[in-house]
């Protein structure tokens, strides 16, 4: 939601007092109190050469329950010269999260954050449980990965090796932290199906079976009722 229905108040959640109205949407003009509804959210965060974009497909694949977005399909690099930085990027993931949610999609949500910066932006109201699990690789796999990628993806450089391997060792140093409920993936030595078999096992651990039956239900026999009815010629075919 982001305009009240009562006063037409744009309720943008950098606006919203959530420390005095943890479980309700109270808009600053008018006062109107709506519950807020929370969604869980998996955050898959792995820096370049942890083996991220490979997973994306089998991901897919093994999730089809759920929505998988891939967090570089925003444009990252408009970002990094604004007023908050990154700040700014990683609100936009968790608002593009926030509109899958809402259309009762579980979402995977694979981009590289820590879990902190998560905590910081304002949308993060909108999700709890946020589970977090980070994608780890040896330093040796993910220099050899970033060595291998074309040039004018300007990858292979030391400092853009030790900035990507350092996010690598932040993730491992968070998980090893205890309590943070963190959990990390090695992609050293599996392959891209293995690993997305591996998440998807994570995942479900704290998926309702109910979303995932209700889902296969979805894809299969009951989409094709949807899209039967939905047929044209057919609708035209019954008024004819
Ligand atoms: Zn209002």
């Amino acid at each position: 939601m982001a305009i009240c229905t009562v006063c037409g108040a744009w309720l943008e959640p950098s606006a919203l007092d959530f420390s005095s109205n943890p479980n309700a949407i109270v808009c600053p003009n008018c006062g109107h109190r709506e519950r807020l509804i929370r969604h869980p959210l998996w955050f898959i965060a792995g820096s370049s050469g942890s083996g991220k974009s490979t997973l994306m497909p089998y991901l897919r694949r093994a999730l089809p329950e759920c929505v998988v977005f891939e967090g570089e399909a925003i444009d990252f690099w408009r970002y990094g010269d604004s007023p908050t930085g990154y700040a700014a990027l990683h609100n936009q993931w968790l608002k593009v999260a926030h509109q899958i949610a809402l259309g009762e999609r579980p979402v995977v949500f694979v981009a590289i954050a820590y879990p902190q910066q998560l905590a910081a932006c304002p949308f993060h109201h909108y999700f709890s449980p946020l589970h977090f699990l980070g994608l780890t690789c040896s330093e040796q796999a993910q220099r050899e990965r970033l060595l291998a990628r074309p040039a004018w993806r300007n990858a292979g450089s030391p400092e853009f090796i030790a900035q990507s391997y350092g996010f690598t060792r932040g993730l491992e140093a968070l998980a090893r932290a205890g309590n943070t409920g963190i959990a990390l993936h090695d992609t050293t030595a599996l392959t891209p199906a293995d690993s997305a078999t591996a998440i998807a096992g994570w995942v479900r651990q704290t998926l309702s079976p109910n979303v995932t039956l209700h889902y296969a239900r979805i894809v299969g026999l009951d989409l094709a009722e949807a899209h039967a009815t939905a047929d044209p010629a057919r609708s035209l075919k019954t008024r004819g």
